[in-house]
């Protein structure tokens, strides 16, 4: 009988729950309509997304009408950066953080090329922004500030509260990319204070390919898609109703069982940060004296490449990360290690290992002997000699 996988890669999109595969089954109907419809099957869709809406809404302890669904965390943070600069007239200053995901990072850039004036906040030698070092960075001229909740890759928790309470008394609004973080650790949009809080389904165990921006209503943000003026005219397009009742499905388990799961994770991802330093002791884990994602470990193992660590993983039976998924294939180190000033020969020996759901204590027994095992063979073929 074939050995299942050992899939710790959770952080690059954690496998569906059943609770989603069922809610998605279930709409499977010939007799469902559109939702913008005013007849009984678009009635029937309008239902299953009012439904869908306030369920997502009553995890987070905000108003439905705040969530506005996407395609995913990209759109989410796309729209948040694009909407603002568009009612600023893409002039002002963005300040975002170093480590920000790409779908930050990258409409950043772009905005920067229409001209807008973009800073990136530094971080520490663990990932960690300074809530006085962004707040020194924040003028007259900021229109948003961008902060993620949890870095995809490190797992690091930045000062969010801190670093909203005082973009809330210079009036200058912040997104909080909280891909990672939601369903992994407490999430409150109104205890954060922050204006955008951007969300993905298929990091929780919802379907791939919707997600969120929750917007403070006073805020006002341009469509980035316009059209039909579905979503209250925020986000047109007729919406993804299967993924948004199979992201709504997975919210109230994954908060339900956060407290147990969150322990119960650490002390699978502890025990095998231990096992691995007492057996690698070059080893570091990148980010350790951080707060962290209780799932979440990016281990430097000096000597191996990331890459070809994650493909002999693999054809042992193990799924894990170099850095992030989103750059997988690229050798160059990733930008959230290099604003770490993490040693870019080390970088490159980063593997993401990211737990979650489905994850038990036999799946971490099997990878540490696996990661053992093949560390020591692409040791030994790298100094044959000795
Ligand atoms: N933000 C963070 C921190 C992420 O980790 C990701 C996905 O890896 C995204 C945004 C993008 O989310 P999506 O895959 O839903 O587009």
């Amino acid at each position: 009988m074939a050995i299942a996988m050992i899939y710790l890669d959770h952080n690059a999109s954690a496998p569906l729950r059943p609770e989603a595969a069922q809610a998605v089954m279930r709409l499977l109907d010939p007799a469902l309509g559109n939702p913008s419809s005013v007849h009984g099957p678009g009635r029937a869709a309008r239902k299953v997304l009012d439904e869908a809406r306030r369920d997502v809404a009553a995890g987070l302890g905000v108003h439905p009408g705040r969530v506005v669904f996407t395609s995913g965390g990209t759109e989410a943070n796309a729209w948040a950066l694009w909407g603002v600069a568009q009612v600023r007239g893409f002039r002002g200053r963005l300040l975002i953080s170093a480590v920000e995901h790409p779908s930050v990072r990258a409409p950043a850039q772009a905005l920067a090329g229409l001209g807008m004036e973009v800073v990136r906040c530094p971080v520490d030698g663990q990932g960690l922004v300074d809530p006085d070092t962004l707040e020194s960075l924040l003028t007259a001229e900021t229109v948003l500030v961008a902060l993620m909740h949890a870095n995809n890759e490190t797992g690091v928790i930045q000062p969010v509260a801190e670093v909203a309470r005082r973009c809330r008394a210079r009036g200058v609004p912040l997104l909080v990319d909280a891909v990672q973080s939601f369903g992994k650790i407490p999430l409150s949009p109104d205890a954060l204070g922050a204006a955008l809080v951007s969300l993905s389904a298929h990091k929780l165990g919802g379907p791939k390919g919707v997600g969120a921006l929750v917007c403070d209503n006073i805020l006002d943000l341009a469509p980035l898609v316009s059209g039909g003026g579905q979503e209250r005219g925020r986000r047109s397009g007729t919406e993804n109703l299967l993924g948004i009742a199979g992201f709504a499905a997975v919210v109230a388990p994954a908060l339900a069982q956060l407290d147990a799961e969150s322990a119960r994770l650490r002390e699978l991802r502890d025990a095998l940060e231990v096992r691995l330093l007492e057996e690698l002791p070059a080893l570091v884990v990148l980010g350790a004296s951080a707060p962290r994602l209780p799932n979440t470990s990016l281990l430097a193992i000096p000597g191996v490449e990331g890459e070809t660590l994650l493909m002999a993983l693999d054809l042992a039976g193990c799924a894990a990360s170099a850095g992030s998924a989103c750059s997988s294939g690229r050798t160059t180190p990733s930008p959230v290690l290099e604003a770490m000033g993490v040693d870019p020969v080390l970088a490159r020996g980063a593997l993401r290992v990211s737990l979650g759901w489905n994850t038990s204590a036999a799946d971490v027994e099997r990878f540490s002997r696996v990661l053992l095992e093949t560390v020591r063979r692409l040791h030994s073929l790298a100094s044959p000699v000795g």
